[in-house]
């Protein structure tokens, strides 16, 4: 299965696909882990997005196309595998499409996760971050708002969208994509 969790920084994608993850035994594929981890790494693409990853801005396009067409064919993703935090612009969203139908292998499910700004300030604030202090947050949202959330009607014109309210507990939301997911098997 391929799924891609779509949601707001702070609305617990990260949480819930590892989860999810483990239990359908396919991989797990966090584009900010990656990007977080070439930086540490300083390697020539770390370097390149240190100054996006600061002010929370989004990493151009074909950085992040490039990184997602490479890992996506290693063997551990032959099973399926997870998009956490990526597409998060239209573009991606159609070269992700593009990628996919040349392998064969099309997107089975996007998962929404539904919050409400003030709920996901207080999570943000918690969670302590590098890239967390209040003005990358508002960035963030910002550009989740302008740029990210038109893929909702993107995969909601495709059929492909299904969306959990994120505001109870880990576990109810937890048990929420499960439901989802057991409806497209
Ligand atoms: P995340 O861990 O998903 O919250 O991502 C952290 C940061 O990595 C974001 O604020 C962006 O700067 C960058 N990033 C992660 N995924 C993407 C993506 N799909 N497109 C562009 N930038 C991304």
């Amino acid at each position: 299965m391929r799924i891609v969790f779509l949601g707001p920084p702070g609305a617990g994608k990260g949480t819930q696909s590892v989860r999810l993850a483990k239990q359908l035994g396919i991989a797990h594929l966090s584009t900010g882990e990656m990007l977080r981890a070439a930086r540490v790494r300083r390697t020539d693409l770390g370097l390149l997005v240190a100054d996006y990853l600061d002010n929370g801005q989004l990493v151009p396009d074909q950085m992040v196309l490039d990184i997602v067409a490479d890992r996506t064919a290693l063997e551990d993703c032959k099973p399926g595998c997870i998009f956490d935090g990526f597409p998060r612009t239209i573009a991606q969203a159609e070269s992700l499409d593009r990628l996919l139908a040349e392998r064969h292998t099309p997107l089975d499910l996007v998962i929404e996760l539904v919050i409400d700004q003030g709920e996901l300030l207080k999570r943000l604030m918690k969670r302590g971050r590098g890239d967390d202090n209040m003005a990358t947050i508002q960035q963030r949202l910002q550009s989740y708002e302008n740029q990210t959330a038109p893929l909702v009607k993107y995969y909601s014109e495709r059929c492909l969208l299904n969306s959990v309210n994120a505001a109870g507990s880990a576990e109810d939301v937890y048990n929420a994509i499960v439901a989802a997911v057991e409806a497209v098997k």
